[in-house]
């Protein structure tokens, strides 16, 4: 590979560094939009449900039930939410060492070149 064609791929894995760091923020921010829709629902039925309270005079039951209920399934949804926030927010491990590291086919430990062996579980390698 020549020395500009190195740089040229260079060039571009930073670029698409730069565009799926830019996806992620994007994403963040809908599911940011998301929770804050959510936690105003909450809001509004927990609006509702005094409402209900100060007309009746009494929290029924079943007004307390269904309040419960929803109150549960959209904490359920923010909870979701916020986890897969934090997936984008945790920096995803560099893919490409990964792959560059040669693994043995039979128990995935990495291996060191040149060695004819596996160090872990001792399976032969290549296929020469
Ligand atoms: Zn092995």
């Amino acid at each position: 590979m020549s020395l500009f064609d190195s740089l040229k791929a260079k060039t571009s894995q930073g670029v698409s560094k730069a565009l799926s760091s830019a996806d992620r923020a994007l994403k963040k921010a809908e599911l940011n939009q998301q929770v804050t829709r959510i936690r105003s629902e909450i809001d509004a039925r927990a609006m509702a449900f005094g409402q209900h309270v100060l007309e009746c005079k009494e929290a029924t039951q079943d007004a307390v039930e269904s309040f419960l209920s929803d109150a549960d399934v959209l904490a359920t949804q923010i909870q979701d939410l916020t986890a897969r926030i934090q997936e984008l927010d945790e920096p995803t491990a560099p893919q490409e060492e990964h792959s560059l590291a040669p693994r043995c086919a039979a128990c995935g430990a990495e291996l060191v070149e040149g060695h004819r062996f596996c160090g872990s579980c001792g399976a032969p390698l290549g296929s020469d």
